[in-house]
């Protein structure tokens, strides 16, 4: 099950940053760019749960959004993106039907504890409490340690789904070698790197849709692997 959370900010940096860093604490995120995007994407997307609105947008503000989306969808959980901690006496007398606010720049734990409280109050169960990692089309559970490839189970050993598991908390990281050997098999193993590709290549026949031209487990030559992205 998704866990969907919208994410309107016009400013592509700032957004490309709260996505990765809500993607690896287990939602998904779906990116607008206008007020006038977002609202069609809600539309298409009903169970969106929280919605993150940034206020100065080309086009109509994020005020008349979240009025918008209010007029509508009372359930739904609302944090508002502001710019300076100066904007603040606005934003509280305009934010009627916003839930909370976060001022940038923020740091991603506040942004995802933010998320996360938002999330459980409007009555989801938050990826951090399922234990569960979804990433379209695959959901990986850390209650039960497994995984599931468009609602398939994929068949792990221990060791795979280790790698999984590192894969999917750091998406779109570059990860050596020895980074992966140390978190999966532990420090004081003293087997060769070589290991690591060896199962990757195995992971990659289970997992891919074509081993030999992967697009999930990327090679970054000379140095490990990168997960998506
Ligand atoms: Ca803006």
């Amino acid at each position: 099950m998704a866990r969907k959370v919208l994410v309107l900010e016009d400013e592509a940096s700032i957004r490309g940053f709260i996505v990765i860093n809500l993607t690896r604490a287990g939602y998904e995120v779906i990116e607008a760019e206008t007020g006038e995007e977002a609202l069609e994407k809600l539309k298409a997307n009903a169970d969106v749960r929280v919605a993150l609105l940034d206020i100065m947008l080309p086009g109509i503000d994020g005020f008349e959004v979240c009025r918008r989306i209010r007029a509508t969808n009372t359930r739904i959980g609302i944090i508002m993106l502001t710019a300076r901690s100066q904007e603040m006496d606005k934003v509280t007398g305009l934010m009627t039907g916003a839930d909370d606010y976060v001022t940038k720049p923020f740091s991603p734990a506040e942004l995802t504890a933010r998320v996360d409280a938002l999330y459980r109050r409007s009555g989801g169960v938050s990826p951090e409490q399922s234990g569960e990692i979804f990433q379209d089309p695959f959901l990986l559970n850390t209650r039960n340690r497994t995984l599931e490839k468009n609602g398939k189970r994929v068949k792990l050993t221990q060791v795979e789904y280790s790698i999984m598991k590192m894969f999917m908390e750091n998406p779109g990281k570059a990860l050596s070698r020895e980074e992966i050997l140390d978190t999966v098999w532990g420090r004081d193993y003293f087997g060769e790197l070589k290991i690591v590709d060896v199962n990757i290549r195995r992971l990659r026949l289970k997992i891919e849709d074509n081993a030999q031209n992967p697009t999930y487990i990327n090679t970054v030559w000379g140095f490990g692997y990168k997960w998506g992205f």
